[in-house]
């Protein structure tokens, strides 16, 4: 039996244990379901899939991704100061609050970070925005995808899509 190396299509399943520069883990897998996504889609971080090209199931590695190459640079301009009666209709506004609303940059998720008296400071970055992404990977399963997963563009079964 051959073994199939992670190519553009493929269905590649994996563990993944995220941490940041100071070795404190963000996010894993470890405990839960692998992740499954379709190679060469954009589905996971730029940096991270271009180092998963031509693995294969069981290969472990380890994979710093820079800012810019995961959730990008922190960006000051999507920081804003707005009045609070400018976000009417959500009542006890706190830091850490995730909300929706219009940047410069169009609809988009932003989260409260400061609130003085009238005015609440919104975030639109994302919460790993300017962080370096060191990812710890083992690859647990690397097959074809079937018609229906290529003309949806996304895996379907455990970690994936179910629908
Ligand atoms: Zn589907």
């Amino acid at each position: 039996m051959c073994t199939l190396s992670i190519k553009q299509n493929s269905v590649v399943t994996f563990h993944y244990t995220l941490k940041d520069d100071s070795g404190e883990v963000i996010d894993s897998s470890s405990g839960s379901e692998p992740l499954a996504y379709l190679h060469g889609h954009g589905q996971i971080v730029g940096g991270l899939e271009r180092e998963l090209e031509g693995r294969a199931v069981g290969d472990k590695l380890s994979v710093k991704v820079a800012a810019a190459d995961g959730y990008g640079e922190y960006n000051k301009e999507l920081v804003q100061k707005v009045p609070r009666r400018s976000l009417k209709g959500i009542a006890n506004i706190s830091v850490g609050m995730r909300l929706h609303a219009q940047t410069a940059a169009g609809a988009r998720a932003v989260v409260v970070t400061h609130v003085a008296g009238d005015m609440v400071t919104l975030d639109g970055n994302h919460p790993l925005a300017g962080q370096n992404l060191n990812f710890d990977i083992e690859v647990t399963d690397v097959r074809e995808p079937t018609e229906e997963e290529l003309s949806h563009g996304h895996v379907h079964g455990p970690g994936g899509h179910h629908h």
